[in-house]
Parts: C-alpha cells; sequence; structure tokens
C-alpha cells in the first residue's frame, strides 16, 4: 500500500474540552498536582499523561507533533521554536566533543554556518560534501561519524538526495541519517525511505502563511525522549519550545497542506516548462532536464508533485536584482526570502540566504551570481502570471521577444 501522508493527518481526531473540533489550547506555564509523588514521577519520566511545565512539553505542541510524525510515519515527534532549533538541537543530541558529521555541501545557509563555524568551537567538525556521489560519501566515513545530513531536495540549488542508498550506507556504518524535508513535506516521506531522523522548518510550506517560524524533529519515541530529557536532552536545556499559540495555529494550517502543495507544484511544474522553452537555465525536479529527475520520480507520493521550488539563472546579480524588482512591482510576487508563501517569493541566494557560504565555496558548488531562487505561490492564474513574467524578462533582454 502506499504511503497516504496527508490522510495519516486528516484520520487524526482531536477534539476541544467542550466537544469544540479543534482542540482546546494549552495556554499555561506550568501545571499542578493532586500529590506531590505525581509530581516527582513526571520530573523521572514515569508518569504518562502529565504535564509538568511547558518548555518540556504541553497539551498543544503534542497534538501539533503528533499530526506531524502521523504525516512523516514516524513514532512521535517534537515541535520546536524553529527550524534552526530543530536542527541545532538534533546535532547536538547526537555527537559529543570529537565527533564528526557528513553533511550535504548545499544545505540552507543556516545549518551551513552552524556546522562550520558554531559546531567546531564543541570540537564536532564537519565534512562538506556533494551528497549525490554515494562514492564520496562512504569515503568520507570515519570511526568518528555520528551523522549524514541532507536535505530531500537543497536549498538553493534542488539538489535531490537518494535516501534509499544514504540511509544503507548509514545503516553499515551505525551512523545516523538525519534528513532535512522543508522543501518536499508529503511529496517525500524520508522516514519511510530510510531517515532516521527527520526535521523541517514549519516556517515555510507546512505552515504556510509566513506569520511564524516554527521547527519539527520526527524520530522514534526513545529519541524524542532523549531530546526532552530533564538531565541532558538538547530540546529541554536549550530551550527551543515552540509556544503553545503558535502550535495550536500551524495544526490548523497543516491540515490543508496537500491541496496547498498540490497547487504550488502544479504552478511551479507550469513556469519551468515555460521558462526552460524560453531558452532560460531552469532547475526543477519535475523536468526531465533536472539530474535526479527520475530519483525524484522513484521516491516520490506522486500526488503532491515535484514541489513549489524553482531555479533560473538569468547571468548575473545586475540582471537577477533588476528582475526582481520589476517583478514585485507588477505584484507578481515578493522580494523576500523564506518560502512556502501563498504569493510566490524570489531572492538571489548567493546575496541573501547562502551569503554565510564563502563565494568561492559557491562557485565550486554551483552557486552562480545570477541564479534566483523561487517558491511558487498558489496564484489561481498561473498562465497570466507568466505572460507578466515574460513580458518582465522581455523588458530586460533576458529572454527575446516572441515572433509574431
Ligand atoms: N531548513 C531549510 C531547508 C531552510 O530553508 C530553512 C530556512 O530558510 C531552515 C531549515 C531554517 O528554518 P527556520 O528559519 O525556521 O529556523
Amino acid at each position: 500500500m502506499p504511503f497516504k501522508p496527508a490522510n495519516n493527518i486528516q484520520d487524526l481526531q482531536y477534539f476541544g474540552e467542550f466537544g469544540g473540533v479543534n482542540p482546546s489550547i494549552s495556554d499555561s506555564s506550568t501545571y499542578t498536582f493532586l500529590s506531590a509523588k505525581t509530581m516527582f514521577d513526571t520530573f523521572e519520566g514515569n508518569a504518562d499523561g502529565c504535564y509538568l511545565y511547558s518548555r518540556h512539553s504541553s497539551p498543544s505542541n503534542l497534538y501539533l507533533g503528533e499530526a506531524l510524525a502521523a504525516m512523516e510515519g514516524t513514532e512521535t515527534a517534537n515541535v520546536t521554536s524553529s527550524g534552526m532549533g530543530a536542527i541545532t538541537s538534533v546535532f547536538l543530541q547526537l555527537c559529543n566533543a570529537g565527533d564528526h558529521i557528513i553533511s550535504s555541501r548545499t544545505i540552507y545557509g543556516g545549518t551551513y554556518a552552524f556546522l562550520k563555524n558554531f559546531a567546531p568551537k564543541l570540537n564536532i567538525n564537519t565534512s562538506f560534501i556533494d551528497i549525490t556521489k554515494l562514492d564520496i560519501v562512504e569515503a568520507a566515513i570515519t570511526k568518528n561519524t555520528k551523522v549524514i545530513y541532507c536535505e530531500s531536495v537543497s536549498n538553493p540549488l534542488l539538489e535531490i538526495a537518494d535516501i534509499k542508498a544514504l540511509s544503507k550506507i548509514a545503516k553499515r556504518h551505525n551512523i545516523k541519517l538525519v534528513v532535512d524535508n522543508t522543501f518536499s513535506p508529503l511529496s517525500i516521506s524520508p522516514a519511510i525511505l530510510g531517515a532516521d531522523v527527520v526535521v523541517h522548518s514549519l516556517t515555510k510550506f507546512i505552515n504556510g502563511a509566513s506569520d511564524t517560524v516554527g521547527g519539527v524533529v520526527c524520530g522514534t519515541q526513545e529519541f524524542i525522549n532523549e531530546l526532552r530529557n530533564v538531565n541532558d536532552g538538547a530540546s529541554m536545556l536549550l530551550g527551543v519550545t515552540m509556544d503553545s499559540l503558535r502550535a495550536a495555529s500551524v495544526l490548523k494550517n497543516l491540515r490543508t497542506l496537500h491541496i496547498r502543495m498540490q497547487q504550488h507544484s502544479k504552478n511551479a511544474l507550469y513556469l519551468s516548462q515555460k521558462f526552460e522553452s524560453d531558452g532560460l537555465k531552469t532547475v526543477y525536479p519535475g523536468l526531465k532536464s533536472h539530474p535526479s529527475h527520475n530519483l525524484f520520480k522513484s521516491m516520490m507520493n506522486i500526488e503532491y508533485g515535484f514541489g513549489g521550488m524553482l531555479t533560473i539563472d538569468v547571468g548575473s546579480l545586475e540582471k537577477a536584482n533588476k528582475l526582481m524588482e520589476l517583478m514585485q512591482q507588477n505584484n507578481l510576487g515578493y522580494l523576500a526570502v523564506s518560502l512556502g508563501f501563498y504569493k510566490t517569493l524570489f531572492s538571489a541566494p548567493g546575496t541573501s540566504t547562502s551569503s554565510e557560504i564563502p563565494e568561492e565555496e559557491q562557485q565550486n558548488m554551483g552557486l552562480s551570481d545570477g541564479l534566483i531562487r523561487f517558491s511558487i505561490g498558489l496564484d489561481a492564474d498561473i498562465k497570466r502570471t507568466y505572460k507578466m513574467m515574460r513580458s518582465c524578462m522581455e523588458k530586460l533582454e533576458i529572454v527575446k521577444p516572441k515572433i509574431k
């Protein structure tokens, strides 16, 4: 039976305390106990169903966590105050001083900066490699390697990780495979393909409203318990807790994710095909020209498509900036970082979300100056959007006018 992530979310039933169709929001940081003994037992982790203090867990956070675990097919999940809160606590839980991480070299700039600049202060060192080359991944493993880290669809180059193959390598060497699935929720289910831990920035498609930051770690009950442990759990001790009010609002948005992803994917596929036939260097996993198009197809939950992210290369940063400004003036989207909004968002990653990566390394990995990253919106009339985008490109002589 194919895995049905959206059905799994919808099959969950949470009722409010007065029979509300939405669960009640737990607007409390602390919880009373009828007996001191139960409080002690809760502290020790031995009183199931009891809440102690909301940095540890709260009903609203558990509801959202369980829905995201159902989406990813993991035993459970822990929601966090941001995607970076999720990612950094996973690294710090899995690695001790002296340990080693293998990471894809094309990842979100913040994650790259953490691994490159921050983790070495704790003597945790990272080899950045081309994750699409499995022999290079294997060759980078040392006796201290604890984690292989990648994004299912990488930010911003849209490289695709072969999660099944990476999982086999990781298992053979007793290493954890951690996958950031922010760019491809519902479309790809990394845990089903063998990832040990799946993280997301909820800030993006999952919440979809660009009104908050948030994150999640999906994994086994054992690992999530470790993250929440009062004595040495990274989530608990670093305090990367999501607020209950926000957890309740993200849960409501999560329930329409499948419809939004279908529309993001449909619009992105249409635009990528048009841009490519206009002669623009276009990268989108749904295009046959994408080097990992077949790999994506072999991993995907077909009904959600190839996702909402695409890139084009317009040749220079100057042209990229002019085009983005002109598209914004024409209300075709916003010149903004982030992704997953109803409106198209565009930015030049080299000078924004990937600016943490030194210029020389950007060049080595193929992150060119003229690259524009698009998060395609939910536009009702994508044909009209395309025509207007094309006319902006004609004006700036990025594409030649069509001969009538
Ligand atoms: N992972 C990816 C792929 C991202 O694009 C981002 C942010 O842009 C993050 C993680 C970090 O998430 P947050 O901004 O919610 O901390």
